[in-house]
């Protein structure tokens, strides 16, 4: 089992490093990468893509490439233009809300965004559960008429009512992203009526097979995102956007830009706004020069055999062989 440490290009979650744990099997390559505040018991689902990647492998994709977003964070207008063009997508998912910035700059760089587009182009925005239900109503119709339509608006408020309530308050589409994620019950965000997408992420929902399902149980259209793991995790999302019988979004799966470096030789960015659908994730042939420090990857190892005991007895499955 090899630890990476990779740096990060941008800060991401607070975070400037993004580190795990990969593991091979006789299907190929998998990755583990919980981000480090995850306990245990909600590790053991990101454990399980791992081994179906590195184990079983993934379902037969039904389309060859997937249109992915650029993703354009808190920044000036005119770096994001800047963002948006350098990108070659004709989607971009604007960050907003963030913590202590007002509207307006909100406001300005959804503005930008879609100039740098035209008209073509779509423009969603990421509120990150930041807005009570009066904020959200206000806010998402001051950013609707700023990018003359916005394709939706992802997790406005946490709470799932809340999510309904502002969704009965505007014409634009809600997209539930956390309210999935780290959700016991996906459902939830569909018998309360609280989204119009629901945004899907393979490695913390426990793999390929188990996000199609939860896909086909909710019903409702899919973006499928990363969780900015490396190449080789990365892959997994992909399958999935490769395999889901409709795709309507483009995908959140362009985030390899945001690692300095990667442990495949060629990393899986996104040419002209598309990724290609990989049958199983490249050979990680970097491991020696982004290997973590011995005491991280110390700490990875008890965490990959805590987790891997949890998931052991709730499946009854023995223990893997790992690369
Ligand atoms: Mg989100």
């Amino acid at each position: 089992m090899d630890v990476y440490s990779l740096p990060m290009t941008t800060r991401f979650r607070g975070i400037t490093v993004r580190e795990g744990l990969l593991l091979s099997g006789p299907a190929g390559w998998g990755e583990f990468c919980p981000f480090p505040e995850y306990d245990d018991r909600e590790a053991v689902a990101w454990l399980a893509a791992a081994r179906e990647a590195a184990e079983v492998g993934w379902p037969e994709p039904v389309r060859d490439r997937v249109p992915v977003n650029c993703t354009v964070p808190a920044v000036g207008p005119e770096q994001a233009q800047r963002i948006v063009r350098a990108s070659g997508c004709t989607t971009a998912k604007v960050k907003v809300a963030d913590a202590g910035a007002p509207l307006s700059g909100d406001i300005e760089r959804v503005a930008a965004v879609r100039d740098a587009l035209g008209p073509a182009g779509l423009v969603r925005v990421d509120a990150n559960a930041a807005w009570d239900v009066d904020t959200a109503v206000a806010a998402i119709g001051e950013l609707d008429r700023a990018a003359g339509g916005l394709e939706y608006v992802e997790q406005p408020c946490w709470e799932v009512e809340d999510l309904a309530a502002v969704r009965r308050k505007v014409d634009v589409p809600i997209a539930a992203d956390e309210s999935i994620r780290r959700a016991e019950d996906p459902m939830r965000v569909v018998r309360a009526g609280a989204a119009d997408v629901v945004v899907l992420k393979a490695s913390p929902l426990g793999g390929v097979r188990r996000a199609l399902r939860i896909a086909e149980e909710v019903g409702l259209p899919v973006v499928v995102s990363s969780a900015v793991e490396s190449s080789v995790g990365l892959a997994a999302g992909l399958a999935l956007a490769g395999a889901l019988p409709e795709l309507h979004h483009a995908c959140g799966l362009g985030t390899v830009p945001l690692l300095a470096a990667d442990v495949v030789a060629e990393p899986l960015a996104p040419q002209r706004g598309f990724l290609s659908v990989p049958r199983v994730a490249p050979e990680p042939v970097h491991r020696a020069a982004v290997a973590a420090a011995p005491d991280r990857a110390a700490w990875w190892r008890d965490r990959h055999d805590r987790v891997a005991a949890l998931l052991d007895a709730a499946t009854g499955a023995g223990r893997v062989s790992t690369g």
